[in-house]
């Protein structure tokens, strides 16, 4: 055992950033966290200030560092999860941004893509290489706008003088003082851009999107070493030796490392991967194929990839409930309400309020309530609502276990609607597997910590991060299959009327 006590995760999201410091036991000893600016500059725009980004984080860094009075050798290593998709091009020469970030929530270039990615044989090539419907969500589009709209930027990017990289790859890029240009397999296969079977950057699509290959990272494994601290004001010379995408983080801070594992995260929206081994399985219920993180064990044997689907509306829909209709003075209060009536009356939501996702696919459709009656009321809608989460989840996991070619197991949930037990109650009854709920529900910085963490064998081996998770809190199924099937076949008629 070496003498350092701590691996460091920077949790850089979408709407904060946070340090987390993270011990030999798996525990989270302490957080800090920073808020930073979301800049809409038209409807449907959403950028980020690189800067505001990196200092939020580095002021989160240090004063961690501060209050627990660290120094270099207290800390092993430092592991980086981040939000996925946005896009940022810098000049190394300057370190300054050419513009603001574009954030994966950015529709600005939905014609872009349209146009790039309409033929049908042109999307089947891109969906074939990075296992991605073609979508403004992805970095690629985001590149290429800034190419053709920052003034210069074509020229500069084509002398080989601008850079391109992830959120991962900026924070890298900085905090090892310019040194390292490098992101991992989870960020770079939500770029569309990466060839998720060779494991590389694809020239026919970095032809197709205009964007130079020196503007692209090196892409490293995901548990493995990136670089060293080099930044004034910073401790020198700790290793960051993990990197990943925050919902591939969360799986593997979820121990899901071996194929047929999954897990969803019950938050805003519901992101839900399932682990499928060396093996890429293609969807054909419009989820989207991605590279998971690998443990340096499993690494050597080529990428390990998941399967991954969302549901837009979970948890905003209880904020609705709170914010717009105001029958609930908190999200928490759901559960006595839903547990207070023995069901919902016939009540069904649709909370398509953006469409509805997979494995539906109709962006157009919009949010329903069916089954009103005199008697419903708060209880009832409040049940409805809760239950609305479960029944997407439980379309989600159908469509995975199709395309993955086995029921799930077992589903290890986190997020923060996953506090509620008669949610969980609810959908292990639908799904008919167990529900795993980990005491420690930061699973995404605990996955950037472990990746961080066996680089360096600071922990050892998976088995040995497995050992570490007791006390889970288990759901199991309480209701026959008849039961289910017969709440589904509700919802289903309730979804189909809604898109009808
Ligand atoms: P995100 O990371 O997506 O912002 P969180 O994981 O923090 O979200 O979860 C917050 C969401 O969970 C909110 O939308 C909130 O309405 C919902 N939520 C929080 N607690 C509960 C609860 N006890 N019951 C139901 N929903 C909840």
């Amino acid at each position: 055992m070496g003498t350092q006590k701590y691996v460091i995760a920077l949790d850089q999201g979408t709407t904060s950033s946070r340090a987390v410091l993270i011990d030999r036991a798996g525990r989270m000893v302490d957080c800090v966290q920073r808020p930073f600016q979301q800049i809409f500059p038209q409807p449907g725009w959403v950028e980020h200030n690189p800067q505001e980004i990196l200092f939020s984080q580095l002021g989160c860094l240090t004063e961690l560092i501060a209050r627990h009075g660290l120094s270099a050798e207290d800390i092993d290593s430092i592991g980086i999860d981040n939000q996925r998709e946005t896009t940022i091009v810098w000049d190394p020469a300057t370190g300054q941004p050419v513009m603001n970030a574009i954030v994966w929530q950015c529709r600005r270039t939905a014609g872009l893509v349209d146009e790039l990615c309409g033929d049908p044989q042109v999307k089947a090539m891109v969906q074939a290489k990075t296992g991605l419907l073609p979508d403004a969500y992805f970095s690629a589009s985001k590149i290429s706008w800034i190419l053709d709209n920052v003034d210069g930027a074509r020229e500069r990017a084509d002398a080989g003088e601008l850079l391109f990289g992830t959120v991962d790859t900026w924070l890298v890029w900085v905090l090892t003082g310019g040194l390292v240009h490098a992101t991992d397999p989870t960020n770079a296969s939500r770029t569309m851009l990466f060839n998720i079977h060779e494991g590389r950057w694809d020239d026919e699509l970095l032809r197709l999107f205009g964007i130079p290959a020196s503007m692209m990272p090196e892409v490293r494994p995901s548990s493995g070493f990136f670089g060293e601290t080099s930044y004034p004001g910073l401790p020198a010379g700790i290793p960051i030796t993990g990197v990943a995408g925050d919902q591939q983080a969360a799986l593997f801070g979820q121990c899901c490392f071996a194929p047929g594992q999954a897990k969803n995260t019950y938050g805003t929206g519901c992101f839900m991967l399932l682990h499928t081994g060396h093996e890429a399985r293609a969807s054909s219920h419009n989820l989207v194929t991605t590279v998971a993180a690998s443990a340096p064990e499993a690494a050597a044997g080529g990428l390990e990839y998941a399967l991954e689907g969302s549901v837009f509306v979970a948890g905003a829909l209880i904020q609705w409930l709170r914010d717009e209709l105001g029958i609930i003075g908190s999200a928490a209060e759901t559960e006595a309400l839903a547990t207070s009536i023995p069901d919902a009356g016939g009540v069904y939501i649709v909370p398509a309020f953006t469409g509805l996702g997979a494995p539906w696919w109709e962006p157009d459709a919009r949010g329903a309530i069916f089954g009103l009656t005199r008697g419903a009321g708060r209880a009832q809608i409040a049940r409805a609502a809760l239950e609305a989460l479960a029944y997407q989840v439980s379309d989600l996991a159908a469509a995975m276990a199709e395309d993955a070619g086995g029921e799930l197991g077992v589903l290890n949930v986190d997020g923060g609607a996953s506090a509620n037990n008669f949610l969980m109650q609810f959908q292990a009854n639908l799904l008919g597997c167990e529900l795993r709920r980990p005491q420690n529900l930061e699973t995404t910085s605990l996955g950037a910590a472990y990746l961080a963490g066996l680089a360096t064998r600071f922990w050892s081996r998976t088995d040995e991060l497995r050992g570490l998770r007791d006390g889970d809190d288990v759901f199991r199924r309480e209701k026959d299959s008849a039961w289910a099937d017969e709440h589904l076949a509700g919802w289903h008629d309730a979804v189909r009327r809604t898109i009808g």
